[in-house]
């Protein structure tokens, strides 16, 4: 046990905002790693500033489990910590700090399993994938799939650690993020009329946008496993405007789909572009220049393992549980599951609760369930 907390405690002292390097975080875990027996594998970043580890051991022609965790953290800034967020604090049976939860625990403790594992007894290979850039939109884990994408031998099966507090979750909402740019024309306000109001063209995409949910949420694709049982459209950003004497040129706003499984987000999004064409086209009989524009955002696919899975049966018997759930939160998993076609679920130690927010913790029992898990998964692996 001691050992994963002296990880935990190493990892958080490893400031890897998203924004930042995760170089040193990433050279540590390999110098680490390799005199275990691991090959370490990197897939860095474009520019080189962070990079993913794919470090594993055991017989590389043998399909193997990849066990999934990122190594960056969401930002601390403007958050009331009771103590320095990179340092480990332990007090009353649990470990303070910034990504103890979310996700450098399940990391420790795959650190911890390194230790007991001797590849030249598997029967077939553990990889750890631990990725750079997931706070923001699950963008590092793709080059490492690139990489993954060229391998003869590809993983079994996938289990992403995030917090789930070692229940086996079998799916989560995709994501499908735009931005759109709304160009109008300038006028006095005096002279409204003549202009062509960038914020009205906005505000007339967000409702159809929001007529568009309300539809989805009256006769669109339901999973009732869900608090919101049906996929979803917000806006979360919108600016626009100089002056009110001015009518303004220029609005922006961006938005999200989040779509259960079996609703196709690219149909959901072409029913916007349309809407948009039509706002625009009738604006263009004012103004030729009126227009409005999508910049592609943060997407990443739905999870949706079939609950009668090999995987999902396969670590409900690392678990010892017997029910399997469903996350509000996206992951990799989805990634991991329709890009390389590996079955993929989500279990991991502690709650997504205290994720992101300050005084963020991890519970040692959490640990130690998770620890057990891995132990669980060593011994399957040496048997033929
Ligand atoms: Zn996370």
């Amino acid at each position: 046990m001691s050992r994963t907390i002296d990880y935990l405690d190493r990892l958080i002292s490893f400031a890897t905002v998203s924004r930042d390097s995760n170089l040193d975080l990433i050279d540590y875990v390999r110098a680490e790693l390799e005199p275990l027996g691991f090959t370490c594998r990197l897939a860095p970043s474009e520019d080189g500033r962070k990079a993913n580890l794919y470090a594993s051991t055991g017989p590389e022609d043998v399909a193997g489990i990849v066990l999934s965790g990122h190594s960056d953290v969401v930002p601390v800034e403007g958050q009331n910590w009771s103590s320095d967020p990179f340092v480990m604090r332990k007090d009353g049976g649990k470990l303070y700090g910034r990504g103890s939860v979310d996700m450098k625990g399940f990391i420790a403790a795959c650190m911890s399993l390194a230790h007991e594992l001797d590849g030249s007894r598997l029967t077939a290979p553990i990889h750890f994938a631990f990725s750079y850039d997931e706070e923001v939109g699950c963008l590092g884990v793709r080059r490492l799939i690139d990489m993954l994408e060229g391998f003869a031998t590809r993983p079994r099966f996938c289990i992403v650690g995030e917090p789930t507090s070692m229940q086996v979750a079998v799916a989560h909402k995709g994501k499908t993020g735009a931005k759109v740019s709304c160009t109008g024309l300038e006028a006095h306000s005096s002279l409204a009329p003549n202009g062509i109001n960038a914020i009205h063209l906005a505000i007339d995409l967000i409702n159809e946008i929001r007529g568009l949910q309300t539809q989805v949420a009256e006769t669109g694709a339901r999973d009732g496993d869900y608090d919101v049982p049906y996929s979803t459209l917000h806006v979360g950003k919108i600016a626009g405007g100089d002056a009110l004497n001015i009518v303004p040129n220029l609005a922006t706003f961006e938005f999200e789909i989040r779509n259960i499984a079996n609703e196709d987000p690219t149909a959901l999004m072409d029913r916007i572009r349309e809407a948009a064409q039509r706002i625009e086209k009738e604006a263009q009989k004012v103004f030729a220049g009126a227009a409005l524009e999508f910049e592609p955002g943060i997407s990443y696919p739905a999870l949706n393992t079939p609950p009668d899975a090999e995987v999902v049966t396969f670590v409900k018997s690392l678990t010892g549980g017997n029910s399997t759930t469903k996350i509000s939160f996206g992951t990799e998993g989805g990634l991991f599951d329709q890009r390389l076609g590996i079955p993929s679920v989500v279990c991991g130690p502690g709650s997504i609760a205290v994720a992101h927010k300050p005084d963020e913790y991890i519970e040692e029992t959490q640990l130690a369930a998770c620890e057990v898990m891995l132990g669980k998964l060593h011994e399957r692996l040496m048997q033929a």
